[in-house]
């Protein structure tokens, strides 16, 4: 994904049509981080650090375990076919 100007304040979130959600905390163990959650223009959810105003997966521990963690819900699938 290419990381172009991402916006620096909710203003220019919102000018770039991005739409607050809800804040929030992030639930990663050891992480616990303030986030705010937005609606992109793309229609997915993105939490945003509160304290710096940038994605929060760039920084959040959780997200490197994830990479390399559990299986999810397509390797079910392919345990249990049908
Ligand atoms: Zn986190």
């Amino acid at each position: 994904m290419a990381r172009k100007q991402f916006p620096r304040t909710h203003k220019a979130l919102v000018l770039e049509g991005y739409r607050f959600i809800a804040a929030g905390i992030c639930r990663e163990p050891g992480c616990g981080a303030k986030i705010w959650w937005y609606q992109t223009p793309g229609g997915r959810r993105l939490p945003i650090d509160v304290a710096t105003m940038r994605p929060h997966q760039w920084r959040c521990p959780g997200v490197e375990r994830n990479k390399r963690g559990a299986p999810g819900p397509r390797a079910q699938l392919e345990l249990f076919p049908g």
